[in-house]
């Protein structure tokens, strides 16, 4: 379990002994530096590095950096808001040693996922994982309630560094097809062992459907750390391709065109050791608080793709029938609904029943992802939000009368429209908070305006290279 308690000036209790031992462990297998890593508003991987000796250092009073890029867009311009997108300031990041791993796709590199506070030692009201180790703990507290959650992975294997940022895919052969797995055969060896060390347990690894593309699928652990082993994975996947002169995009749109890259969440809700996905009298052995958990996610989904989907070629992938599930439905095992309800196989049930959610890409930040997709199926159990009817097969074929009825929604088809719904959904702000809140708008709203005029493939190349 992630430790929810926050940093302090001088270091969580037993922080600073244990980072000693940690750098001196660390300095006998030749790790040199550690990298220091959050996510900031736009998705977009952030990182400091330090020597490892000064881990110890790092642990008692954090490592600086500016609040600004809470406010950059994806391609490194900044935004601001009331609070945040000043050249003003400066925090601390503290490393979470409970998370801190040895990166065995760079040799010489240990990781590891900071919070980060002020230099009064408060809370930074622009830390993703902050908020989601509050929600996270507030779940606990005042509903009884944990969570295991993953994120999948998929990602488009390129040739090297192609001329003019294009993408060639380095591995052609068909969806899901033996040929591709022949083709990146080395490369994917080198990935699994690679995430073996780390200590990421694989579920499994395929080629996936669209021209280059492969996914991963990991064990599922408590939010925050589902969250970090996100940006482990990638960053690990980034690293293992390099090595073999490939090059990765995990932007949800490599193409303007034709199935993107997911992210999709999967995420069930616990109580004193009992899924309550499962074993319920509700529909597919949900509880009815599963049932209104899920309930709560739909009712929030045209809100929640202003988080989950916060790039303007989230809405290149975001389309119908490509398995991105862009309608506010759910069903079991149906791939077009935003919801895909998993029984799991009969006898495995207890254990692995969840949800997944499919409107989530990896320009998300996932620790703001999680923490949203949690808060809005707590207000669905707060408020005993019913559930609508099951669907069957693609929502796209549903005239309005039929939409309208089964209270099937299209979710918002651009940026703007995201924002627009984000901007109304009090629950949503109110998880995040006013400053975070603020700066995902205005971070939303500016990375729409970098894009003005782009046509399709244009908004596509923008973004290639940047997740
Ligand atoms: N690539 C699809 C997406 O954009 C998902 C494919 C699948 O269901 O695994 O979300
Ligand atoms: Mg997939």
């Amino acid at each position: 379990m992630t430790t929810l308690a926050d940093p302090v000036p001088g270091g969580r209790p037993g922080d600073v002994q244990r980072a000693t031992e940690f750098a001196a462990q660390l300095e006998r297998q030749d790790v040199r530096g550690i990298v220091l890593s959050y996510v900031d508003t736009a998705g977009v991987g952030r990182v400091k590095t330090v020597p490892t000796a000064r881990l110890p250092e790092a642990a008692a009073w954090g490592v600086g950096m500016s609040p600004v890029f809470d406010t950059f867009l994806a391609d490194d311009s900044v935004v601001t808001t009331d609070v945040l997108g000043s050249p003003d300031g400066d925090l601390r990041l503290y490393p979470d040693l409970d998370a801190l791993v040895v990166l065995a796709g760079q040799p010489g590199w240990a990781w590891a996922p900071v919070d980060r506070i002020t230099q009064e030692g408060e809370r930074h009201p622009g830390c993703s994982r902050t908020v989601l180790r509050r929600i996270v703990a507030d779940a606990a507290e005042r509903h009884g309630l944990t969570f295991k959650a993953a994120i999948e992975i998929e990602w488009s294997v390129g040739l090297g560094p192609a001329p003019e940022g294009e993408f060639v895919p380095a591995a052609p052969g068909p969806a899901y097809g033996a040929a591709r797995q022949v083709e990146l055969s080395d490369c994917t060896a080198d990935l699994l062992a690679a995430l073996a060390a780390e200590g990421v347990d694989v579920d499994q690894v395929h080629p996936e459907y669209a021209a280059g593309q492969f996914e991963v699928s990991v064990g599922a652990l408590d939010p925050v750390a589902a969250a970090d082993r996100s940006v482990l994975v990638r960053q690990t996947i980034r690293a293992v391709s390099r090595r073999h002169g490939l090059q990765v995009s995990f932007s949800p749109a490599v193409f303007a065109t034709g199935v993107g890259n997911g992210g999709h969440i999967h995420l069930s809700c616990w109580r004193d050791g009992l899924n309550l996905h499962s074993g319920g009298n509700g529909r597919y052995g949900m509880t009815g608080e599963a049932e209104s958990f899920l309930a709560g996610v739909l009712a929030h989904l045209p809100a929640l793709t202003a988080v989950t989907a916060p790039s303007p070629a989230s809405h290149l992938r975001l389309k119908p029938s490509q398995w991105a599930g862009v309608f506010t439905a759910w069903g079991r095992e149906t791939r077009e609904a935003g919801v895909r309800v998993v029984t799991g196989t009969l006898g495995r049930r207890e254990e692995s029943a969840n949800l997944e959610v499919k409107p989530v890409d990896l320009a998300a930040n996932p620790y703001l992802a999680l923490g949203c997709v949690i808060a809005a199926g707590l207000d669905g159990i707060a408020s005993a939000t019913p559930l609508s009817e099951e669907i069957t097969g693609d929502p796209a074929r549903f005239g309005p009368p039929e939409a309208a009825a089964r209270q099937v929604r299209r979710l918002p088809a651009s940026l703007p429209e995201a924002v627009q719904e984000f901007r109304g959904d009090e629950v949503l702000r109110a998880a995040l908070g006013p400053v975070l809140a603020d700066a995902v708008t205005a971070v939303r709203l500016g990375e729409a305006a970098a894009v003005e005029g782009l046509d399709d493939a244009q908004v596509a190349a923008h973004y290639r290279w940047t997740y």
